[in-house]
C-alpha cells in the first residue's frame, strides 16, 4: 500500500518530509512519471474550460499544463536543495559520495521521474533536440544517484532549478496574461541574477570540489561503480560548459543591448523580426517557447495542438488511474500470489503484451490461412465464382472486382439486393465515376433473368433511388463532406479516404483503453469487487468506441484491420452476426418494419414499433420487461438467441436474409461462440464457490448490456424517430436518428460517438472521431432543406424521449386486429 511508505521523519527534519529507501525508489520515479501526466492532464482540461470552447488562446492550454508541472517540480527541487544546503543530514555529511539519505532519495526520485515525463513530453510537443537530449541525460544523473550516489552534494545541483523556475513561471505569465505586467518584467530581469547565483557563484565551485572528489575516488579504487563515475564526471563538466556559455551569452547581451539577454522576446513581443537567440535559454533548455510563431498562427493546424482535444486525455487519465489503483490494491496477501509490488507491476503488464502478441500471431495466422475458413475474407468466391448482387435493379458479378473496401464488405452484399449498402459507403466519389466502375461488372441479360436474392423479400423497396443523385439534398451533403475532408487529407499529406477513418489520436486512446481493460483482467479472474463494474464498462467503452467502427469499416482503410480486430472483443456479438444486425439489416433499413432488425429483437416482452402485433405483456413493458431485457440483451438475446436462430433459419430476426455457412465457416463461428461463453459463465464456477460464481455470471455481462442498450435504444426509438420515413435514402437516415449530447466530452467518450447518431447513419464509414466537427454542417444542410434533425441535450433527456416512446407503444392500440 502507497501510505505504508510514506514514513514521517521521527528523528528530525521536517513533517512534511518523504523519505524514501533504495528499495521503493525506482516506484517513487514511476509515481512521479503517472502523477505529471495526470496533473498535466487535470491542468489542460481545467485550463481549456476556464478559456471556453471559443478562446483564441485555448491553443495555450496545453503548453500552460506543461508550464506548471515544471513550476511544481522546480519549487520541490528548490526546497530539497535548500533544506539540505541548511539541513544536511548526518550520515551524508560523514560520507559524501556514497553516505545514504532518505531525503536526498527521495528528491532523486521525483527528479528521475519529472525528467523521464519531461523528455517524453518535449518529444511529443516538437521541443528542440537540445532540450530533449538535455532531459534524457537529466534523467539518467538522477537514476544513477539512486543506488544511493552522491547524495552529499546532488542535492544541491537540484538548486540549478531555481533559474528555471523563474524561466516557467515567466512563461506561465506570459501565455496566460498580458506579456508586460510588471511581474512578468521583474521576472525577465530577475532570471540572469538567479541564474548567475546558482550555476556560478555556487556551481562552479562545487563541481571543482566535485572532480577533485572524483578523481581522489577513481585514483584510490574505492568506486563502486567506475563507469557511473565516469558518467558523472563528462556530464559534470559538459553541463558546467554550457552554464558558463550561457552565462558569457547574458553577460553581452547585456553590454550590447539595453534588454537582458535572457529574454525570450520575439516578433510577437516587439512586433518585428528578432533572430532567436542561442542564449535565450528558454528556447532551448525548457519547453515549449520555441514556437511563439506557430503558437499565434497555428493554433489548430499545428499537430502538436491536436491532443488538445478532450477525447485524447480521457483515456490516459483512466490508464494513469487504473496503474495507481492496480498498484496500491496489491499486496502480498494478493490471491495472484504476487510476491511484491514490482513483481505486481510485471505481472499486469504482462497481460497486455501476451495479448498484443496473441493479436499478432493471429494476424499472421490469419493472413495465411483466414481465407480458406473465412469465406467472406475472398474475393473469388469458392463453389460458384459468382458474387452476385443487385443495384437498382441491374445485377453485377463482383467476384473479380478487386474492391478498395476489401472483400469482406463486398460479400455482405452477396445475393442480395444492395441499393442502400451501395449507396450508403461511397459518398465521396461521384455518382458518374461509381457506376463507371461497376458497369465492367454487369451481368448479361439473359442470366440475369436466372438469379434471385436470397430471400424473395429481399427486394430492395422502401427507397425511391431515381434520380437520387440528382436531389439537391444529395448533392449539397456529398459536397459537404468532400470539402470538409479535402483539406484535412491535405494538411495531413494522405487520402481523402484515408482522411475520414481513425486519426493517430483516436488509435491512442484506444490502444490506452485496451490496455487498461486488459489490465483489470487479472483482478477480474481474481474476484476482486471493483472488477463487477469496472471491467465489463472499460469493455463497453472500448466496443463503443472501436469495435462498432471497426465492423462499419471506418478505423483503417486496410480492410484487414477492420474486420480482424473486432474478433479481439466479441463481448457484444459475433462480428459476422453483427454485419447482418447492424450494417445490413438496421442501417440500411433503420426502423423499416420487416426489415430493421432492432425492432424485432424480443416481441414477446417489447413492442417499439406500430409493425409488433400487441400483445398484454407490452402493458407492462415499461416496468419489469424493460429492466430485464435491457439485462439480458447483449448476453442471452444477441450472443445467443438471435446468432443460433439465425444459423437454423437462415435469417437474422425474421428480417435479414441470412446465408448459410461453410463447414469450415461454421466450425469456426461455433469456436468463437464457445469462447464467448466460456469467457462469461464457465470458468467462474471452477474458481468462486457457487454464490459468488453466479454473481460473476451475471453481473458484468448486464451491466455492459445496459450501457449496449442505454447508448443503442435511445437514438431511433423515440416518438419522433420510430415512425418516420422517407422514400429518399439520406433523409429517411436523418429522420429516423436522434442526436443527443453533441459537443458533450463525455457523452462522446461513453457512447464511443453514438450520440451522433445522425451523421453516423448518413456516413457509416467515417471514423466517430470526426463526427463533432460535421454535426454542424448536417445540421445547417438539414434546416436548409427543411428535414425535421431531433436532437436532444444528453443522456438524461434522450432516455426520457425513449422511456415516453415505449410507455406509449405499450397501450393497446385502437385498430388491435388490423395490425400485423
Ligand atoms: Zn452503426
Amino acid at each position: 500500500m502507497i501510505p505504508n511508505r510514506l514514513h514521517r521523519d521521527v528523528t528530525g527534519g521536517f513533517p512534511w518530509e518523504v523519505h524514501v529507501t533504495p528499495e521503493d525508489s525506482y516506484d517513487y520515479v514511476g509515481y512521479t512519471v503517472l502523477f505529471c501526466v495526470t496533473f498535466q492532464i487535470i491542468a489542460r482540461q481545467v485550463a481549456l474550460v476556464a478559456l471556453g470552447p471559443s478562446s483564441p488562446k485555448r491553443g495555450v492550454a496545453p503548453r500552460v499544463a506543461v508550464k506548471l508541472v515544471s513550476v511544481l517540480f522546480d519549487t520541490i527541487a528548490v526546497l530539497g536543495g535548500i533544506k539540505h544546503l541548511l539541513f544536511p543530514d548526518a550520515s551524508v555529511v560523514e560520507d559524501p559520495i556514497y553516505g545514504f539519505s532518505p531525503h536526498s532519495q527521495f528528491h532523486f526520485s521525483v527528479a528521475a521521474g519529472y525528467f523521464a515525463w519531461a523528455a517524453v513530453v518535449s518529444a511529443i510537443y516538437r521541443g528542440s533536440k537540445v532540450s530533449i537530449f538535455h532531459h534524457i541525460i537529466c534523467c539518467m544523473v538522477y537514476l544513477g544517484t539512486l543506488s544511493p550516489f552522491m547524495h552529499g552534494v546532488g542535492n544541491i545541483y537540484l538548486l540549478f532549478q531555481a533559474s528555471t523556475l523563474i524561466i516557467d513561471c515567466y512563461s506561465c505569465g506570459k501565455l496566460l496574461t498580458n506579456r508586460k505586467t510588471p511581474t512578468n518584467m521583474s521576472l525577465k530581469y530577475i532570471h540572469p541574477f538567479v541564474f548567475v547565483l546558482v550555476r556560478i557563484v555556487i556551481g562552479l565551485p562545487l563541481s571543482v570540489k566535485f572532480l577533485y572528489d572524483m578523481s581522489v575516488l577513481l585514483s584510490s579504487g574505492a568506486a563502486k561503480n567506475p563507469p557511473l563515475v565516469y558518467f558523472f564526471v563528462v556530464v559534470n563538466l559538459a553541463i558546467n560548459a554550457l552554464n558558463t556559455y550561457w552565462a558569457i551569452g547574458m553577460a553581452l547581451g547585456i553590454h550590447r543591448g539595453m534588454k537582458p539577454a535572457c529574454s525570450v522576446t520575439s516578433e510577437s513581443d516587439e512586433g518585428s523580426e528578432k533572430k532567436v537567440n542561442f542564449f535565450d535559454i528558454s528556447f532551448n533548455i525548457s519547453f515549449g517557447d520555441r514556437g511563439h510563431k506557430r503558437l499565434r498562427t497555428a493554433k489548430k493546424s499545428n499537430p502538436a495542438y491536436d491532443n488538445t482535444s478532450p477525447a485524447f486525455s480521457l483515456p490516459v487519465a483512466i490508464v494513469a488511474l487504473c496503474s495507481f489503483l492496480a498498484k496500491s490494491i496489491t499486496n502480498k496477501e494478493d490471491m495472484l500470489s504476487l510476491k511484491d509490488d514490482a513483481g505486481a507491476i510485471v505481472e499486469v503488464l504482462k497481460v497486455p503484451a501476451l495479448v498484443g502478441a496473441a493479436a499478432y500471431s493471429l494476424f499472421k495466422i490469419f493472413s495465411y490461412f483466414g481465407s480458406e475458413i473465412f469465406d467472406e475474407a475472398k474475393y473469388d468466391q469458392k463453389g460458384d465464382g459468382h458474387l452476385y448482387t443487385r443495384i437498382r435493379g441491374q445485377w453485377y458479378d463482383l467476384a473479380k472486382f478487386q474492391h478498395p473496401g476489401g472483400p469482406v464488405a463486398l460479400n455482405l452484399a452477396k445475393g442480395r439486393d444492395g441499393t442502400a449498402l451501395f449507396e450508403s459507403h461511397h459518398y465521396l466519389m461521384s455518382h458518374k465515376a461509381l457506376y463507371g466502375v461497376l458497369n465492367k461488372y454487369k451481368v448479361d441479360a439473359e442470366v440475369a433473368k436466372t438469379i434471385k436474392t436470397i430471400d424473395p423479400r429481399d427486394d430492395g423497396a422502401h427507397y425511391v433511388w431515381d434520380k437520387y443523385e440528382e436531389d439537391p439534398f444529395t448533392v449539397d451533403i456529398k459536397k459537404m463532406i468532400v470539402d470538409h475532408f479535402k483539406p484535412i487529407a491535405k494538411a495531413r499529406g494522405i487520402t481523402l479516404r484515408e482522411a475520414t477513418k481513425a486519426t493517430p489520436q483516436r488509435w491512442l486512446m484506444i490502444l490506452s483503453l485496451m490496455a487498461a481493460f486488459f489490465a483489470t483482467i487479472p483482478y477480474f479472474v481474481a474476484g476482486r469487487w471493483w472488477t463487477l463494474i469496472a471491467t465489463p464498462q472499460l469493455a463497453w467503452v472500448i466496443i463503443a468506441n472501436y469495435w462498432h467502427d471497426g465492423l462499419h469499416f471506418s478505423m483503417s482503410c486496410d480492410w484487414r484491420v477492420n474486420a480482424i480486430l473486432p474478433y479481439l472483443f466479441p463481448w457484444l456479438s459475433s462480428p459476422w452476426m453483427w454485419y447482418h444486425q447492424h450494417v445490413i439489416g438496421h442501417h440500411a433499413y433503420t426502423n423499416v418494419d420487416h426489415k430493421d432488425p432492432d425492432l424485432a429483437h424480443a416481441p414477446q416482452l417489447m413492442r417499439e414499433h406500430k409493425s409488433v402485433k400487441w400483445r398484454p405483456a407490452h402493458k407492462r413493458q415499461h416496468g419489469f420487461s424493460f429492466y430485464f431485457v435491457w439485462s439480458v440483451a447483449a448476453g442471452l438475446g444477441l450472443q445467443v438467441l438471435s446468432d443460433v436462430r439465425a444459423n437454423l433459419k437462415g435469417t437474422y430476426n425474421n428480417v435479414v436474409p441470412y446465408a448459410k455457412l461453410s463447414p469450415a465457416r461454421l466450425y469456426a463461428h461455433t469456436l468463437g461462440r464457445l469462447f464467448y461463453a466460456c469467457s462469461l459463465f464457465v470458468w467462474p464456477w471452477f474458481v468462486f464457490p457457487a454464490w459468488k460464481a453466479l454473481i460473476w455470471c451475471i453481473i458484468p455481462i448486464s451491466t455492459f448490456s445496459w450501457s449496449f442498450m442505454l447508448n443503442s435504444q435511445i437514438n431511433h426509438l423515440t416518438e419522433h424517430c420510430a415512425h418516420a420515413s422517407s422514400p429518399h435514402f439520406l433523409r429517411h437516415q436523418v429522420l429516423t436518428a436522434q442526436d443527443f449530447g453533441v459537443g458533450r466530452s463525455w457523452c462522446q467518450f461513453f457512447s464511443g460517438g453514438l450520440n451522433q447518431q445522425i451523421e453516423h447513419h448518413m456516413f457509416p464509414c467515417v471514423n466517430h472521431c470526426h463526427l463533432p466537427d460535421l454535426a454542424p454542417k448536417v445540421k445547417a444542410l438539414c434546416e436548409k432543406h427543411g428535414v425535421k434533425y431531433n436532437e436532444v441535450r444528453g443522456y438524461r433527456e434522450a432516455l426520457k424521449t425513449h422511456l415516453k416512446h415505449t410507455e406509449a407503444m405499450g397501450v393497446r392500440p385502437f385498430s388491435v386486429g388490423h395490425e400485423h
